[in-house]
């Protein structure tokens, strides 16, 4: 039984310093703490966010949409960018159809034009299809359902109240009907060993996701086990029926949180090639503000893109470029206008590799007149 509480909290928007290369987001909200869904692997059950009773008690953030509207409303230095509601918890748990909470949250964003991205696993999504419509009439709105098995007995093990992977797609299904503008598909993460990593059980999830309509798959094979996380999924694992995956999931991390980087990239390109037979995006196409940031943007999703597939392609991450995808968004002038000085160099961990890589992009367009500097939001 679960243990819902009201409690007021100061802060509502939390800004990241850079935006998040898969989500695009760039503001967080939580209108809840604690989640109900009670995933069995859930990182949020790690020391490190310290939530107390994460699935049997939860908050309720009271005079959430008041206070979102007023910080809107009086923030003269806040330029529009992606908010994720949930992180570490559900906005769509099962409460949420009772009390409309995360509704009257999505009206004030819709209010502002923020752009928004939410990742659930609740059906309960649709309900909201018309507030989200709007959204992504207005500016830029994308829904992902977290779905890492088609296997229903499975799901209801790892995820005990959360809807059906079945009803997942069907809402994902129901979203691309009725609101084509909005971007929508699947977030395949984590993904379990032993329990999700059959070459059958990966092309499920991607053959059913493109059935239902999707733009797009995020794959990441990236279960964390940690800490007191650790300990509360190696317990339900061991009262189950899949106690024995116990032993080889321990061989395969050795101590370890994540998993080890050659089965990463084993898995990574199983899921690759699938998206490649099934036709399917493998990232999310990201939110342009019309702005002076609009070729920033630009040229930052092409970089944590191109970031993205050649680590997909070797296995290896690179920093420079990753850093140079990131600070791009901080840039307080147009990359246009750098470029026309010939100042691309001066630009945070931007390289003659990389410039050399940019500017055929930034060439065909530097003749497009950019609103300069930040005047409109000191
Ligand atoms: S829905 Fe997300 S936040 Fe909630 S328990 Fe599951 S994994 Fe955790």
């Amino acid at each position: 039984m679960v243990k819902y509480t009201y409690k007021e909290f100061k802060s509502v928007l939390n800004k990241l310093k850079y935006p998040d290369s898969w989500f695009w987001s760039r503001y967080t909200l939580n209108t809840y703490s604690g989640c109900a869904h009670a995933c069995i692997y859930c990182d949020a059950r790690s020391e490190r966010y310290y939530i107390e009773d994460f699935e049997n008690e939860v908050i309720i953030k009271t005079n959430f949409d008041k206070k979102l509207d007023q910080r809107l409303k009086r923030a003269r230095t806040l330029l529009p960018d992606v908010i994720a509601p949930g992180g570490v918890n559900d906005a769509y748990q099962p409460i949420e159809k009772k009390i409309e909470h995360t509704r009257k949250v999505l009206q004030v964003i819709a209010k502002y034009k923020f752009p928004i991205n939410i990742a659930t696993k609740s059906k309960l999504v649709t309900r909201d299809i018309d507030i989200l419509r709007k959204i992504a009439d207005d500016t830029w709105c994308t829904v992902g359902f977290s779905i890492t098995t088609t296997e229903e007995e499975l799901a209801k093990f790892l995820e005990p109240y959360s809807s059906l992977p079945s009803e997942r797609l069907a809402a994902l299904k129901k979203i691309k009907k009725e609101a084509p503008n909005i971007q929508a598909g699947t977030y395949f993460i984590p993904i379990i060993p032993f329990l999700e990593d059959k070459d059958d059980s990966l092309e499920d999830v991607i053959r059913e996701t493109k059935k239902a309509g999707a733009d797009f798959i995020l794959f990441s094979p990236g279960l964390t086990i940690r800490d007191s996380q650790a300990e509360y999924f190696l317990k339900k694992l061991k009262e189950s029926k899949y106690k024995p995956i116990i032993k080889p999931l321990l061989e395969l991390y050795k101590g370890q949180i994540h998993p080890p980087s050659e089965y990463s990239k084993k898995i990574n390109n199983k899921l690759w090639n699938l998206c490649q037979k099934y036709k399917v995006n493998i990232r999310v196409k990201r939110w342009i503000p019309s702005d002076f940031r609009k070729w920033n943007y630009k040229i930052s999703e092409l970089l944590l893109n191109k970031e993205y597939i050649d680590a997909l392609k070797t296995g290896k991450s690179n920093k420079t470029l990753m850093w140079a995808g990131l600070n791009l968004n901080n840039l307080e002038e147009s990359i246009l206008d750098v470029y026309n000085r010939d100042e691309l160099h001066t630009i945070k961990n931007i390289n003659p590799k990389i410039i050399e890589f940019i500017e055929p992009y930034l060439e065909k367009n530097k003749e497009l007149k950019q609103r300069k500097g930040l005047e409109k939001f000191l």
